[in-house]
């Protein structure tokens, strides 16, 4: 049965691929919200009330750390910290009367709803546990909300841990953020639980990686409406061809073929490892050169592409270095090796991400921190080769743009998932305009390039007879409209393999 649609001149375009996602996160930060930046009772209750909005009932909402960003900016400027806000306990029950509510304050103390404290079965002239103090109103003797110490412990004990059917409840409704934004593909940062949960880890950063049962388990119940190129752990290499897990093989509609792994951080103020005056520690991502080196070898030799986080100039000397030597070490094949972010390489680094011809995932949306810091952390030279997309299309990068959805609650801004914005920014960038892309070649970051990246370009990433019919409907054409005007295109439907998934 065919369907016949008129778009009455709106964009049809092939579905957005979004090559570098955390989607567990997003599934699990559903149940959490951030209120680091919350600046009153009023903010804080509206976050609540949006959450609520989102959460099944019954469930918990929580979230920290309510008046952080007020107690660190008294401490950077050597004033006392204000009091620890309060919620009035009552207008906390009136934004959700359905759901348990346990928000953490930045002094350590926790506001609870009524809800949450009736779970405890927390009744007025009942002893406050040792160690522990339930804050009453001395009029009535009624909880005020405020916890602390034993008392708070115990609330947070009574919230159930991470189970699978909450993972499902978080994680419709990321896949409707996700057909909402017209994306058909997410290349996620997956785990295999078994295989990590026996490993020790020098960080817990791996944990923001998806438990690969969520997407099995939800391609069982028929729920799954995005494809998924899974990234698995690249240090567990032995461990996933072990589990069978095969480069270039599909179950259904989760792909497999490329490792990921981290080489530096996030947000070093020394991006420069190989300046002699720096002072960053750039490898505490890994155990040690010689393993990684051989990791990315090894996973290569066994048809994995490896996908590395990498920010400073060392963290790509040493990248390039691993994999122009695994390329010489082993059998000659097609290969898409990946770098993530790329935020400060050298020009020379630049160069020879041209000359393999790597991929690299770059997040406009992440540009907008604080640039003038950037600029005057790196000086003038380096700056002009920091985030330098242009640079690295020039040289003979390919470019995928992604989100890194959701975000870092670190950073205390969630990133939303907006091909879109992402698209305006990298088009219509203030800070070194000379790196902006057209809005072509940021379309077949979102498009032709990830689905290269995955070796499915004969399947996906542009409009032809023969590929998988996943599509998006954009309210106007982004290609002739004023650049100004792209981040209001609505994306008015979503289809994916010829069914209409959203609109
Ligand atoms: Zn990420």
């Amino acid at each position: 049965m065919t369907e016949v649609i008129d778009l009455r001149g709106r964009l049809l375009i092939p579905g957005f691929i979004d090559a570098h996602t955390h989607f567990g996160n997003a599934a699990a930060w559903l149940f959490r919200i951030s209120l680091y930046e919350v600046h009153g009772e009023r903010e804080a209750l509206e976050a609540v009330a949006s959450a609520a909005r989102r959460i099944p009932e019954g469930l918990w909402i929580s979230g920290g750390d309510l008046g952080a960003a007020s107690a660190w900016a008294a401490d950077a400027e050597g004033r006392p910290r204000p009091d620890p806000m309060r919620l009035d306990i009552r207008a906390l029950d009136a934004a959700t009367p359905a759901h348990p509510v346990l928000l953490r304050r930045v002094d350590g103390a926790y506001i609870a709803n009524s809800l949450a404290l009736a779970r405890a079965r927390t009744t007025p002239g009942e002893p406050d546990p040792r160690g522990g103090r339930i804050e009453r109103d001395p009029a009535t003797g009624e909880p005020t909300g405020v916890v602390h110490g034993r008392a708070a412990e115990q609330l947070v004990d009574l919230m159930p841990p991470s189970n699978l059917e909450l993972q499902i409840a978080g994680a419709r409704v990321a896949l409707a953020d996700l057909r909402r934004a017209g994306i058909t593909t997410i290349h996620d940062v997956a785990r295999l639980e078994e295989a990590s949960s026996r490993r020790l880890f020098h960080t817990h950063v791996e944990r923001s990686a998806t438990d690969l049962e969520l997407f099995r388990e939800l391609q069982r119940r028929g729920e799954l409406t995005v494809r998924v190129y899974a990234f698995l752990t690249l240090p567990l290499w032995r461990e996933v061809l072990a589990a069978g897990i095969r480069p270039r093989s599909d179950e259904g509609l989760i792909r497999f073929g490329a490792l990921k792994a981290f080489i530096d951080g996030f947000l070093m103020d020394e991006p420069y490892a190989d300046d002699p005056d720096y002072s960053g520690s750039f490898t505490f991502r890994f155990v040690d050169e010689r393993t990684m080196a051989a990791d990315i070898a090894g996973a290569d030799a066994g048809g994995f592409d490896p996908v590395i986080h990498t920010i400073g100039d060392k963290a790509h000397r040493l990248l390039l270095d691993w994999y122009e030597a695994a390329i010489r070490a082993n059998a000659p094949r097609d290969r898409r090796f990946r770098v993530i972010h790329a935020w400060y390489p050298s020009a020379r680094e630049i160069e020879r991400i041209g000359r393999l011809g790597l991929i690299v995932d770059v997040t406009p949306q992440q540009l907008m921190r604080n640039l003038a810091t950037i600029d005057r952390h790196l000086g003038p030279a380096r700056a002009k080769t920091a985030f330098a997309w242009r640079s690295l299309l020039d040289a003979g990068a390919r470019l995928d743009i992604v989100s890194d959805w959701p975000g870092s609650f670190n950073e205390r801004r969630p990133t939303p998932l907006a091909p879109l914005e992402n698209i305006a920014l990298a088009v219509m960038r203030g800070w070194h305009p000379e790196q902006r892309l057209t809005v072509e070649e940021a379309l077949i970051a979102y498009t032709v390039n990830p689905a290269f990246a995955s070796y499915e370009e004969d399947r996906k990433g542009t409009i032809t007879e023969g590929k998988l019919a996943d599509l998006v409907v954009l309210s106007q054409d982004i290609l002739s409209v004023p650049p100004e005007s792209i981040r209001a295109t609505q994306v008015d439907m979503t289809i994916l393999g010829g069914r209409v998934i959203h609109r």
